[in-house]
């Protein structure tokens, strides 16, 4: 199985590919961060090396691209065969983000996900979570943002996503500012407490779905172990020790989480927090006992929301026709 080289040590590099000094290990991750991903175009190693180091320096590899207006998907397989897929968003405004997936496949079982039907199958290293970015830059723009919101419950597989975060944060790598860095949560609340502890100043999002407890456990099972009262606590902790506004993701369900009551609801919940509620109409997938609300209904219920105060924001959401936007990513493995 080929290693990412990402967070190896100069030293390490050397060892894998039997260089001749540790500084040509420093070289391949320079040119890595660059984009630069082929052994044979990595100029300032010698040729002599480079002849010897052939094809490609990562360890995973695009098989397919799929673009739409706003956002392009890529399915990569990583070095033992498993496919993921990661999504590169655009606003418009040349500003791109990368989704980021955490994991192949999910524990988590939400049911009006897609990759929850996949079943967990293993976390990804940090190295594999960082060549997904790399692919996503080689498409050609320079990437601001990232979101973890791809496959996977990205708290549970904390210690890589730290480690990935920290090369994205790295000056000499991506520098990318914490605060650029979202991780999305399904409401995972001993991840959330050791985010709150080691006060890493990334965002924070939370796909609520539902602030009814009998609700939110039939739709996502974590519900059952950390109901809404112990998310809500880990939250305000979140908050009480420097983290900053959080979103929290609402995927409208037709009939199901969008009237007067579940925006009461949703009040309750927010208030004490510093919260965004970003407005998601489902995504339709096959065979999921959903519907995606009308047009009319999302809006009632953004309104319904403001009423109470809320912050909210409501947007079609991008990737749509590419099966790419929330909890529609999932591969056949
Ligand atoms: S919504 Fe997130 S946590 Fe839930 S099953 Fe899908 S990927 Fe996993």
């Amino acid at each position: 199985m080929k290693e990412p080289l990402f967070l190896k040590s100069a030293e390490e590099i050397k060892t894998m590919l039997s260089l001749d000094a540790p500084f040509q290990g420093k070289i391949i991750k320079e040119n890595l961060v660059k984009g630069i991903t082929d052994f044979s175009q990595m100029t300032s190693l010698p040729k002599k090396t480079r002849e010897r180091l052939t094809g490609s320096a990562l360890s995973s590899k695009v098989l397919e691209r799929r673009d739409s207006e706003s956002s392009v998907k890529l399915l990569i397989e990583l070095s033992d065969g498993l496919k993921i897929e990661a999504v590169r968003l655009s606003d418009g405004k040349e500003r791109y983000t990368a989704c980021l997936s955490s994991q192949v496949g999910c524990a988590m079982g939400c049911s009006f996900c897609k990759t929850g039907t996949m079943g967990f199958i293993r976390n990804l290293s940090a190295g594999e979570i960082v060549e997904e970015f790399v692919h996503l830059e080689k498409l050609g723009e320079k990437i601001s943002h990232i979101v973890f919101m791809g496959m996977g419950e990205a708290l549970v597989n904390f210690t890589n996503v730290l480690d990935a975060i920290s090369v994205f944060h790295d000056r000499n790598a991506f520098d990318i500012s914490h605060r650029r860095i979202t991780i999305s949560t399904s409401g995972y609340v001993p991840g959330i407490r050791e985010l709150t502890e080691l006060k890493i100043p990334v965002k924070l999002a939370v796909s609520l779905v539902s602030a009814n407890d009998r609700i939110r456990s039939k739709i996502m099972r974590i519900n059952r172990t950390y109901p809404l009262g112990e998310l809500k606590d880990a939250l305000i902790s979140f908050q009480r020790k420097g983290g900053k506004r959080i979103t929290l993701e609402y995927c409208m369900l037709k009939d199901i989480n969008t009237d007067k009551e579940s925006a009461r609801e949703v009040a309750h919940f927010a208030r004490g927090l510093d919260v965004l509620v970003n407005l998601i109409p489902w995504n339709p997938i096959d065979d999921m006992p959903y519907s995606t609300p009308s047009e009319k209904e999302a809006v009632q219920f953004d309104k319904e929301l403001r009423k109470f105060g809320i912050n909210t924001s409501f947007r079609r959401s991008k990737g749509r026709d590419i099966n790419g936007a929330c909890g529609q990513l999932a591969t056949e493995n």
